[in-house]
C-alpha cells in the first residue's frame, strides 16, 4: 500500500475546516493592520537560504531538501519564509513603495527532521514581515498582532520570551567574551557543549546537563552588553508591550536557529505542546536584505507554526457547512433526471447551498442522507413537471412544479 511520505500528512476535510479558520483569523488580524498577502515559490535557489538563513545553522547544515534541477542549478524546497519574502522585496524593487512594506503569508515549508508530534517534514506557517522600518513600534506591533492571533485561535498556556541581540558588532565582541568564559570553565562543561564552543557558544545556554547549567548562570549575558542605541530600542519595545498589556519574560539566553536576527528577538511557546513547545518566533533582521544584495533595509517579522497552533488550540468555533437544499430523485424518467440536475445548478446560482443525489440511493435512503448532512429542504423530483418539497425541520411537504422550488425556498414560505 502506498502511504504519505514519512513526516507528511493529509489534511482531511474536518482538519481543513480548522485550518480555514486559522487562515481567516490571520487575514482579518493582519489585514486590519495593513499587511497584504504574498506567496513565493515552493523552491528557491539554494544560495538564498545558505546566505539568508546562515551557513552554520541547523536548517542549512542538516534540514534542507536540496536537489539539482537537471541543468546544474541547485534548488531547495523552502525551509522558511523570510529569506524568500526578502528576495521578492528586492527583485520587485519594493523599496520604491511607501515603507514599511507589510506582508503576510500562509505557506508550506520543508525541513528534513526526525518526525514526531508537532514536528513534520512538510508543515505550514503563517508569517508576517514588515520591511523598511527600523522603529521599535514595528517590532512591538508585530508581537501584539501575533499575540492577538494566538488569542483568536485560543492557543492555550502561551508564554512569550523576549530578548535583544543587539547588532553584529557588539554580538561578535560578546561572542569572544563568552568563548573566553567557556574556555576558562571548560572542565565544568558537558562534552557536547565543550565540542561546540567555537562553532556556537550561545548554545551552551541551552544545555540540560546540571553542572553546565550551573556554570552558565554566571556567564556574561548579551543583554548586558548592548550598545546605547540598541538598549534604547529594546527599552522602547518593552514599554510599548507593557502599555499594550502583553506579558513577557526577559530571556537573555534566547537563541533562535537563524543567523539573520539583530536587536529584538522573541519566541512564543505553549505548555500544552510538550517537547516541541515552540509555537511561533521572530525578530528584527536589519542586515538581511543587504546580505541578499538589496539596499540596506531594516525589517522585522515572525512565523507561527499552523500545526502547533492547532495542537495547542482549544475547540475552535468551526461550524459544519450549511445545506439549504438536497435534490432527491423519485424513480422517474430521464427528463426527471435532467430536471433534478438543472434544479441543483439553478439553486446554486440563486445563492443556495444545494446538493444533488449522486449515489443512486432509494428514496428512503436519499431522505436519510439529506437528514444526515443537515439539509434544510429536500426537493423530490419525479419528472420534468412534478416535484415535492419537504421542509426537514417541520416535516411539512407539498407538491409543486420544479420551477417553483427555488422561489419557495427563497421566500422561506411555509409549505402547508
Ligand atoms: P523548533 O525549535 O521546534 O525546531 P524552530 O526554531 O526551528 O522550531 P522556526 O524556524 O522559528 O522554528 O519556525 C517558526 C515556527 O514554525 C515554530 O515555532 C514552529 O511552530 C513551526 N515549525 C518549525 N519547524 C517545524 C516542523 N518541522 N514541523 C512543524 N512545525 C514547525
Ligand atoms: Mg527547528
Amino acid at each position: 500500500m502506498i502511504q504519505a511520505p514519512r513526516g507528511t500528512f493529509d489534511v482531511l476535510p474536518e482538519e481543513a475546516a480548522r485550518r480555514e479558520f486559522v487562515e481567516s483569523q490571520a487575514r482579518d488580524i493582519l489585514g486590519a493592520a495593513g499587511y497584504r498577502r504574498i506567496e513565493t515559490p515552493t523552491f528557491e535557489a539554494t544560495v538564498l537560504f545558505a546566505r539568508g538563513v546562515g551557513e552554520a545553522t541547523d536548517i542549512v547544515q542538516k534540514e534542507m531538501y536540496t536537489f539539482d534541477d537537471g541543468g546544474g542549478r541547485s534548488l531547495t524546497l523552502r525551509p522558511e519564509g523570510t529569506a524568500p519574502v526578502c528576495r521578492a522585496y528586492i527583485e520587485h524593487g519594493m523599496h520604491k513603495l511607501p515603507q514599511p512594506v507589510k506582508l503576510w503569508y500562509l505557506s508550506s515549508f520543508f525541513r528534513s527532521e526526525a518526525p514526531q508530534k508537532g514536528r513534520y517534514r512538510q508543515f505550514w506557517q503563517v508569517g508576517a514581515e514588515a520591511i523598511g522600518s527600523a522603529g521599535a513600534a514595528t517590532d512591538a506591533e508585530l508581537i501584539v498582532l501575533l499575540n492577538d492571533l494566538l488569542a483568536a485561535l485560543s492557543v492555550k498556556d502561551v508564554r512569550l520570551r523576549l530578548s535583544s541581540l543587539g547588532n553584529p558588532e557588539t554580538r561578535s565582541a560578546y561572542r569572544d567574551e563568552l568563548t573566553a568564559y567557556l574556555r576558562a570553565h571548560e572542565d565544568r562543561l558537558s562534552p557536547e557543549v565543550r565540542a561546540r564552543i567555537d562553532l556556537n557558544p550561545m548554545r551552551a545556554f541551552d544545555a540540560t546537563d546540571p553542572r553546565t547549567r550551573e556554570t552558565m548562570r554566571d556567564a556574561p549575558k548579551l543583554l548586558d552588553r548592548l550598545d546605547e542605541e540598541d538598549a534604547e530600542h529594546f527599552a522602547q519595545v518593552r514599554t510599548l508591550l507593557d502599555d499594550a498589556g502583553v506579558r513577557y519574560e526577559l530571556d537573555p539566553t534566547l537563541v533562535r536557529g537563524l543567523d539573520y536576527y539583530t536587536r529584538t528577538l522573541f519566541e512564543f511557546t505553549s505548555e500544552a505542546l510538550g517537547a516541541q513547545s515552540g509555537v511561533a518566533g521572530g525578530g528584527r533582521y536589519d542586515r538581511l536584505i543587504e546580505q541578499l544584495d538589496g539596499p540596506p533595509t531594516p525589517a522585522s517579522g515572525w512565523a507561527a507554526g499552523v500545526e502547533r497552533m492547532l495542537l495547542a488550540a482549544a475547540d475552535l468555533p468551526v461550524r459544519p457547512a450549511l445545506v439549504d437544499l438536497f435534490v432527491a430523485r423519485a424513480d422517474g424518467d430521464l427528463a426527471g433526471a435532467r430536471t433534478a440536475f438543472e434544479l441543483a445548478h439553478d439553486a446554486r446560482r440563486a445563492g443556495l447551498a444545494a446538493q444533488l443525489e449522486l449515489a443512486g440511493r432509494s428514496l428512503k435512503g436519499q431522505l436519510k442522507h439529506a437528514d444526515r448532512i443537515g439539509a434544510r429542504y429536500v426537493a423530490i423530483v419525479a419528472d420534468a413537471g412534478h416535484a415535492s418539497l419537504k421542509d426537514m425541520e417541520s416535516g411539512d411537504q407539498r407538491e409543486l412544479e420544479p420551477t417553483d422550488v427555488i422561489p419557495v425556498i427563497l421566500r422561506g414560505s411555509r409549505l402547508s
